[in-house]
């Protein structure tokens, strides 16, 4: 089975490329939209011309056309693709894939969709975002969901884009290419090999974060409807929170949530890893004044965030008075969170714009862990605020299987299945053939 990915920039979010640079070990072979294929020796260059792909050689430049296929010269091969425009993300600096890459000019600016076989991008994202330590079990259990995710993604690619799921773990899963597989990670794939999650006869929505910090969270506490952008939209049966283990009376009741913070040693099974489990961030009131009014206007202009933002009828910002936490999700997320300033109220609602509201040079803060979190704030002789501390558990969105969680779980003796089964209540693990 072929899967079409869409390879993004640097920055994990454009998809338009000023220049790349292809190399194989062996030579490359070029399919263009008109006439016969041929092969090119390894570098080439390419850029678009209004339009036109243009590769260039040592020998010149030769424009082929709207759409080119590139792969390598030997079936099987791996061809290296490096961006110009790859300079922000290290993991993306120069990628390795395995298939056929499709390149579009559009405009002056290029489109490359990898072309491949679903088992190669399966291998691609647990490297990707599988740590190499982790025990066999939770490498399957990742792989299972991987290949389920390719199937079926979250967002509308397709339509939009003509793929089926793009690179970036900002919106899909991370998926940087392929190196050389670990002994166990080629046991996890070939294990499971055809096997992914099922819910009413479809491959289920397979979401999966990197730690949730006690207790996973309800899909329709941290996602809108991806084509509405309704919040909360209609909830997903298997996509419900589950309790990592014991967890203080009345989680998750702000007073709950406190008392789980304070524990040195919570009985669960994402606390193996306490560096991962909770997190804490102190801002100066300054520090928040200098940046805050500036990162949401910038949100304000992303189609992605500015549905979750409300301000005063002014518009202004104004001067931040203090930060409040409204409604919760099932593990604590913070479903809306009130900014009161010297303009008016601010609502802030759904968890990646909450934590990325919090954006902050300063504090070198690109945005927060997780919105699994509660306040502490200080305020001055006058009654200003003068310091926030931000106490939060988990990394990441938290809905259906966490990777930590995941890791414990497979430590005491879980099996891939009974891992899945127990993040995806109600959906089950299928073979496709
Ligand atoms: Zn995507």
């Amino acid at each position: 089975m072929q899967i079409r990915v869409g390879i993004k920039t640097g920055d994990l979010i454009q998809l338009d490329h000023s220049h790349l640079t292809l190399s194989s070990r062996d030579a490359l072979r070029a399919k263009p939209t008109l006439g016969e294929p041929y092969a090119l020796r390894s570098p080439v260059g390419l850029r678009a011309d209004d339009g036109v792909v243009v590769i260039k050689q040592t020998g010149g430049a030769q424009p082929v056309g709207n759409k080119v296929l590139l792969e390598a010269g030997k079936p099987g091969g791996i061809i290296s693709l490096a961006s110009a425009s790859t300079g922000k993300s290290a993991a993306k600096a120069t990628s390795a894939y395995r298939g056929i890459l499709e390149i579009t000019a559009k405009g002056n600016s290029l489109r490359v969709v990898l072309i491949t076989d679903l088992e190669n991008y399966v291998q691609g994202v647990l490297q990707s975002e599988v740590p190499s330590y982790f025990k066999l079990e939770a490498m399957k259990a990742q792989a299972v969901l991987a290949r389920t995710y390719g199937l079926r993604p979250r967002l509308p690619h397709k339509q939009l884009d003509g793929f089926d799921v793009c690179d970036s773990f900002l919106h899909c899963q991370a998926f940087y290419g392929v190196k050389v597989l670990t002994g166990m990670q080629q046991e996890a794939i070939t294990s499971t090999k055809n096997q992914i999650l099922v819910y009413e006869g479809r491959p289920a929505l397979a979401m999966f974060s990197a730690c949730a910090g006690g207790h996973t969270e309800d899909y329709q506490y941290c996602f809108s409807d991806p084509v509405t952008n309704a919040f909360p939209p209609p909830a997903i049966p298997y996509l419900q929170g589950v309790p990592e283990g014991t967890l203080p009376a009345g989680y998750p009741s702000e007073k709950a949530m406190r008392a789980l913070f304070a524990m040195p040693k919570p009985d669960t099974d994402d606390s193996w890893s306490m560096q991962h489990f909770k997190w804490r961030v102190s801002l100066s009131a300054d520090a928040l004044e200098a940046h805050m009014h500036h990162v949401i206007e910038q949100l304000q202009k992303d189609p992605q965030f500015a549905p979750f933002i409300k301000g005063p009828q002014s518009g202004k910002f104004g001067h931040i008075k203090s930060f409040e936490v409204g409604k919760r999700g099932v593990a604590g997320t913070a479903i809306n969170m009130r900014i009161k300033t010297s303009e008016g109220n601010w609502e802030i609602s759904k968890e990646l714009t909450i934590r990325s509201a919090f954006q902050n040079p300063d504090a070198k803060l690109k945005r927060l862990r997780s919105a699994r979190l509660f306040f502490d704030q200080s305020f001055d002789s006058l009654g200003l605020l003068s310091r926030i501390q931000i106490s939060g558990f988990g990394s990441g969105h938290g809905v259906g299987l966490q990777q930590i969680g995941a890791q414990g779980l497979a430590t005491r003796g879980k099996n891939y299945k009974q891992i899945i089964e127990h993040y995806y209540r109600t959906a089950v693990v299928k073979s496709i053939e």
